[in-house]
């Protein structure tokens, strides 16, 4: 089928939304609150457009696309309407880019530059209101635009049912539990509303001031962690090559962006100082730096002696998860073919 925006027909595939169609043919629509994996939520009205046989501004996305429709995106009715809009989100937050950390990724940013909005019209006086109690996560409540993305992921995506919001009027805002500083709450720091957050409100607590969105390389790779092998984007920071941050991969069917809380922030084993990088041999008590032949001929040898002593059911091996699956099968062939016994295991095997 075929939509017409602006004057110009387009492609649309069936069960499209109106915003949706427009982002597939690469027309920019400012919108806040609809994600992908939340899906439509028409609430903070950042997506209005016309649209020919309907009376007043639809939010594109919550109207389906149907063939033949005329939909208007840059008039300057729509315009101004999307512009009092985003113009009343920062106004009625502490909008400090210069130091926010989402400064070059934030959407409520990109809408503001779009519609070329300067600075908030409006001063809504504010007190700074934080929540650092998180191990993993940090919030900032001034940069909330209540779009509800966070409260839809943790309760209907993750399904850990943590965060909603609490409060009336100008007082409204995203709580955890019943409104508990996120790090005493039942929060079990997936990060989900961290991915699905517009803004700067809720963010990696230790990438805070590592490298902005531009000094990073993305690296996709599988998360080391265990078997399910999840998706992940590694935020390398091209000055210091050091991860600095890690994000679901959104279309991964493994795990459409989600990640535990290891997958997501325990990532600093890579650049510990503590990692070994020699073989250890233990005499007297003490670890000795030996090298790799070494190590080899001694666990040979060992195992030789137990193995005819007592037998190879004597023995018995464990591998890991951070291992690769060719790594793990390897190991499971040297245990029986070599060793002789069925004695081995994996952590991920549940
Ligand atoms: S949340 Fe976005 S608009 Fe607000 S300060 Fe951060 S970068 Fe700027
Ligand atoms: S980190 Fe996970 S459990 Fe905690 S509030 Fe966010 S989505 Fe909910
Ligand atoms: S914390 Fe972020 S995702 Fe949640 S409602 Fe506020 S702006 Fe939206």
């Amino acid at each position: 089928m075929f939509v017409t925006f602006n004057g110009k027909k387009f492609p649309v595939a069936e069960g499209r939304t109106v915003l949706e169609a427009a982002r597939d043919n690469g027309l920019f629509i400012p919108s806040l609150c609809y994600h992908p994996k939340t899906g439509p939520a028409g609430k903070c009205r950042a997506c209005v457009v016309e649209i020919e046989g309907m009376r007043g501004l639809q939010t594109s996305c919550t109207i389906p696309a149907k063939d033949g429709m005329a939909v208007t995106t840059n008039s300057p009715k729509v315009l101004a309407a999307q512009r009092l809009v985003v113009d009343l989100m920062l106004s009625s937050g502490q909008h400090d880019c210069l130091s926010c950390e989402q400064n070059g990724s934030c959407e409520l940013q990109n809408a503001a530059y779009f519609l070329g909005i300067e600075r908030p019209s409006f001063r809504v006086d504010s007190e700074p209101d934080f929540d650092e109690s998180s191990e993993f996560i940090y919030r900032d409540h001034e940069k909330c635009i209540q779009c509800g993305r966070c409260v839809a992921g943790c309760n209907n995506t993750v399904v850990n049912e943590v965060l909603d919001f609490g409060w009336r009027g100008h007082n409204t805002k995203v709580i955890c539990d019943d409104d508990l500083p996120m790090g005493t709450s039942s929060c079990v720091q997936c990060g989900e509303c961290v991915q699905l957050c517009p803004t700067g409100s809720i963010i990696d607590k230790r990438s805070r001031g590592q490298a902005r969105s531009w000094e990073v390389e993305k690296v996709e790779t599988v998360c080391p962690y265990c078997g399910v092998g999840c998706r992940i984007a590694l935020h390398v920071d091209r000055k210091t090559n050091r991860i600095v941050r890690a994000t679901g991969v959104e279309d991964a069917p493994t795990n459409q962006g989600m990640l535990c809380v290891k997958g997501r922030f325990a990532f600093d084993f890579v650049a510990s100082t503590e990692r070994l990088t020699t073989p250890l041999i233990r005499e007297n008590g003490n670890f000795r730096e030996a090298s790799w032949e070494e190590a080899y001929s001694l666990i040979s040898s060992k195992l030789g002696e137990i193995k005819t002593k007592h037998g190879a059911d004597s023995i018995g091996g464990f591998c890991s998860a951070k291992c690769t699956n060719e790594e793990n099968y390897l190991f499971q062939k040297f245990m029986r073919a070599v060793i002789g016994t069925n004695n081995v295991d994996h952590c991920a095997r549940l």
